[in-house]
């Protein structure tokens, strides 16, 4: 299906958009919830994400235009939105550098986000972006600070939005206490590089936990490291886009 006529930003961004939404549930950090959105291309007051649904099942004509002023989509009679919109807003709103936003329950983060104290660091060189000289790394945002003792944790307003947006600082991801992430990145390709390798960071960092002291990256090590990294994104792109392309034609054919 053709893309709705009023979305201007180009072709290839879409179709990015498409990908990075069925990479991340190929690769596990986003399930029938999570969404993921980037900056539009031709005008930074507006992004791009999906309509309310699940990230494997984004086609083009799903991608709504956004206002980063308001969070509302810039159609007349929009379908059902992601409630948690006001992420996205919000950060790029505050953060003129951020380009693509990743928000996911992806599970082996979620003791990160639960455990008073615990703190997501980078272990392994592939998640050098979680550390880095002035960098302690992700913050944990506490909703109940915002929306009291009895809230859905959901970030279902501006305010929450802009709460988070103040947590996150200039970080890369904020942890949500007892709900999830949100990583943030200057391109979309990036961002999901950075969305699969937290998860990847907090599953060794568990497993290696139980074994002795842990070491974690220097600030040096880690700044290093994601230099190297974050200039070779196109090759797992590569990858992650083909292996989810294949499972879902192979799924369409049962
Ligand atoms: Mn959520």
């Amino acid at each position: 299906m053709a893309s709705p006529p009023s979305i201007d930003a180009s072709a290839e961004l879409l179709q990015e958009l498409v990908d990075a939404n069925h990479i991340l549930h190929h690769q596990g950090i986003v399930d029938a919830f999570g969404h993921v959105s980037v900056r539009h291309d031709r005008d930074a007051a507006r992004f791009l994400m999906a309509r309310n649904m699940a990230p494997a099942r984004v086609q083009p004509s799903d991608i709504l235009e956004y206002a980063v002023d308001s969070g509302e989509a810039l159609t007349p009679d929009p379908p059902r939105l992601y409630l948690e919109r006001f992420i996205h807003s919000e950060i790029y709103k505050a953060r003129p550098d951020v380009m693509a936003v990743a928000h996911n329950h992806s599970p082996a983060v979620l003791p990160f986000c639960i455990a008073r104290g615990a703190l997501l660091k980078p272990v392994c060189h592939m998640a050098g972006f979680l550390g880095g000289e002035n960098h302690d790394g992700p913050a944990l945002f506490e909703i109940r600070d915002h929306a009291g003792p009895a809230s859905d944790l959901l970030i279902r307003s501006r305010e929450l939005g802009a709460a988070l947006a103040r947590t996150l600082g200039p970080a890369r991801v904020v942890l949500m206490r007892g709900h999830g992430c949100t990583v943030v990145a200057e391109s979309l390709r990036v961002a999901v590089f950075r969305a699969v390798y937290t998860e990847v960071n907090a599953r060794l960092l568990l497993q290696a936990l139980p074994l002795g002291e842990v070491e974690f990256l220097t600030a040096g090590e880690a700044d290093a490291t994601r230099v190297t990294n974050e200039g070779q994104v196109a090759r797992p792109w590569a990858l992650w886009r083909e292996q989810a392309q294949r499972s879902l034609q192979a799924t369409e054919a049962k």
